[in-house]
C-alpha cells in the first residue's frame, strides 16, 4: 500500500505507459510519455486529468489506479433506465404492431416483420452498447498515440 502523495512516481493512468511524477513547484503532476497533466488532490487521493471537458478523474487505491469516471457526471440508476427504455420502447412497439397485424403465413416475405422486430432489438442495443464504447475511447485514443509515438521516435 502506498499514498497518493507528490513525492513518489505512479503509472500513468491514461496512457499506461509512462510514469506521472510531480512538476516541481506545482500542485500538479506530469506523465514522462502522453505528456498529460494532471491535478493532483492528496486528500482525496485522486488525480483530475484537465484537458478534457469535464475533467477525467481516477482514484488511487494503494496499489492502482481504479477506474476513471467524469468529475460531476453521475451515471446512476437514471441513466440505466434510460438505456433500457431506449432498447425496450421502439423493439415493443414494432412488436405490438406485429402483434395487432400479424403476416399472413402464406405471402412471400411473411418474416420480414418478425426479422424487423429483431433488427429494432439489435440495432438499439448496439447503440447503447457504442455509448459506452465512446465513453472509454478518449482513453484508448492517448495509449494508441503514445504508442506509436514511442515506436516511432524511440
Ligand atoms: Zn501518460
Amino acid at each position: 500500500m502506498m499514498q497518493l502523495n507528490s513525492n513518489s512516481i505512479y503509472p500513468c493512468p491514461a496512457c499506461r505507459l509512462g510514469k506521472v511524477q510531480a512538476m516541481p513547484l506545482m500542485e500538479a503532476m506530469a506523465c514522462d510519455c502522453c505528456q498529460q497533466i494532471f491535478e493532483t488532490d492528496v486528500e482525496r487521493q485522486q488525480l483530475k486529468m484537465l484537458s478534457c471537458q469535464p475533467p477525467l478523474v481516477w482514484r488511487w487505491n494503494g496499489r492502482r489506479w481504479i477506474e476513471a469516471y467524469y468529475d460531476g457526471v453521475e451515471f446512476g440508476w437514471g441513466y440505466t433506465l434510460a438505456a433500457i427504455a431506449l432498447v425496450a420502447v421502439p423493439t415493443a412497439i414494432v412488436g405490438l404492431t406485429v402483434y395487432i397485424f400479424p403476416p399472413l403465413p402464406d405471402t412471400p416475405l411473411y418474416w420480414l416483420p418478425y426479422a424487423w422486430i429483431w433488427l429494432t432489438f439489435l440495432s438499439h442495443l448496439l447503440t447503447i452498447c457504442w455509448l459506452a464504447i465512446e465513453f472509454y475511447q478518449f482513453q484508448l485514443g492517448i495509449f494508441l498515440k503514445t504508442l506509436l509515438q514511442r515506436l516511432v521516435f524511440r
